[in-house]
């Protein structure tokens, strides 16, 4: 039996903020139970549901030393079991409350620090021994620091293994070096530039991953492209020195959760068989919900996303007046900078009958729109992996995407010669490299339906569950156990 232990700041269904929260959702469930014993800690923030709070069962509390300044610091452990896998929620009123799992940068950046720490002192007294530790972004960088500083010759992590997943390198941890001192407790010798230091400040992600025995990202491609200076925050030499532990193992999607067939949040569900009849009801219900022109043959573009610069959303600030011709109706559901929510309501007033602003967080209506839509734009100017082109594309609606990351490994370019593809994409980040080809779906949608009804089939077929990414998973745990 083989002991992994996943630590992370979010997991579906407790606490979601993006991809993230998806992966851990997901992946735990996909090791067969009679060989490995996944378990996960997660904070128990206050802001998880109570349908599922309530149902938490304590297991223990102690004290913790916590740097220079706490020399007591509550810890209580929670646990709870959902399909099968341990949950074990670290429990601090302090640090967990308030609405959302993230605030302030200074406070997370203590938060997570106690979290990582927490994380590891928690194991000798729940009794899990752990042969993988599988970390998660910058919130978890400090346990790899700590299980090779402070927990360096604590008996209990002899043979402990542990390896660090990048989902997102643009979030790093980054403060003062005094502060990660005296609220870390963690030696001097950690503050060099070859280990925490990143130009005079410490950098969380940084310390987490050389600390790793291995580090894995979220797709080939942004494997390759965060060694290079343009997408490297500033960390691509050091991935480039380090680049011989370094991975790509591309996400997949949960596919009971995204399942047309099944899906309970859908108008009606439908399968490959039935797209056309089913996608055609559920836009036109969809139009109607949110007050559009009620028209199965208009052209609807979805944007399902964190708005952030991110995505891409200046070249749509250029495109749109080009984008929305009057066949044309753009729906967009999310939330973030309010540069972008302002963006996309002023084109909604502007465009009241072709474009549809949400700006809110419901999984409900993003299933419905992930049904309804023909196409899902996302021009982004990096990601990392991406799931909503794979979500899409499960559900018969064709990305258009930048070539950069996971939507370069995952969305085929349609190629009208050869009758093959799976969705539109640009190389540039350009606004009009980007009409010009969302100007190019429009053309198959209303001139080569038949084509686009092909394509939507070979995506709808597409294999983006689970089960190769987590056999490569389950490879690298054997391979840092030197197993084989
Ligand atoms: P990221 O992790 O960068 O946010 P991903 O494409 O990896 O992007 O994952 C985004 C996930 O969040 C998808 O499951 C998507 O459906 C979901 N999502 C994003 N914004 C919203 C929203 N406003 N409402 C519902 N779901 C959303």
């Amino acid at each position: 039996m083989k002991n992994i232990l996943f630590v992370a700041s979010e997991c579906v269904p407790f606490v979601k903020t993006g991809g993230l929260a998806d992966v851990v959702g997901a992946l735990p469930k996909m090791f067969p139970k009679s060989e490995y014993d996944v378990r996960v800690i997660l904070p128990n923030y206050t802001c998880i549901p109570w349908e599922y709070r309530e149902k938490f069962q304590y297991v223990h509390h102690f004290y913790m030393d916590l740097g220079q300044r706490f020399e007591n610091v509550h810890v209580g452990i929670m646990t709870y079991q959902l399909d099968g896998i341990t949950y074990y929620l670290i429990d601090n009123e302090y640090y967990f409350s308030g609405w959302a799992p993230y605030g302030t940068i200074r406070f997370d950046i203590e938060k997570f620090t106690f979290f990582s720490k927490a994380a590891l002192a928690i194991l000798p007294v729940i009794n899990f021994k752990p042969d993988v530790i599988h970390c998660h972004d910058w919130q978890t960088g400090l346990v790899p620091v700590y299980l090779r500083t402070l927990y360096h010759d604590n008996p209990f992590f002899e043979g402990t293994k542990v390896i660090m997943t990048v989902h997102n390198l643009k979030f790093q941890g980054i403060w003062d070096i005094n502060t990660f001192k005296y609220i870390s407790g963690l030696p001097d010798y950690v503050f060099t530039p070859d280990r925490m230091e990143f130009y005079k400040d410490g950098n969380m992600l940084k310390a987490g991953m050389i600390f790793s025995d291995y580090i894995t990202t979220v797709s080939d491609t942004y494997a390759g492209e965060i060694q290079t200076p343009e997408y490297g925050e500033n960390l691509d030499d050091v991935l480039r020195f380090h680049n011989r532990k370094l991975c790509g193992i591309v996400n997949g999607i949960d596919y009971d959760l995204y399942n047309p067939g099944k899906d309970e949040f859908l108008y009606k569900t439908y399968n490959i068989r039935s797209h056309k009849k089913g996608k055609a009801a559920n836009k036109m219900a969809l139009q109607q919900e949110l007050g559009l022109p009620i028209d199965e043959n208009k052209y609807m573009i979805a944007i399902i996303s964190r708005l952030t610069e991110q995505k891409g959303f200046d070249l749509i600030d250029w495109a749109m007046e080009g984008i929305v011709d009057p066949n044309v109706q753009l729906v967009v559901i999310g939330t973030g900078e309010s540069k972008y929510e302002n963006m996309f309501k002023h084109y909604q007033w502007v465009y009241s009958d072709r474009v549809s602003a949400n700006i809110y967080y419901s999984e409900e209506r993003s299933h419905k729109l992930y049904a309804a839509a023909d196409a899902l734009l996302m021009p982004s100017r990096f990601e990392p992996c991406g799931l909503t082109q794979m979500i899409a594309l499960r559900y018969g609606t064709l990305p258009i995407v930048r070539e950069t990351g996971g939507l370069k490994d995952t969305v085929l370019p349609y190629n009208e010669y050869e009758g093959t593809g799976t969705g539109f994409s640009f190389a540039n980040y350009n606004a009009d490299e980007m009409l010009k080809i969302v100007n190019y779906s429009k053309e198959v949608y209303y001139d080569h339906k038949e084509d686009w009804n092909k394509m939507v089939i070979r995506g709808m077929k597409e294999d983006f569950s689970w089960d190769i990414s987590a056999k490569k998973y389950m490879e690298l745990y054997d391979r840092v156990l030197g197993i084989n």
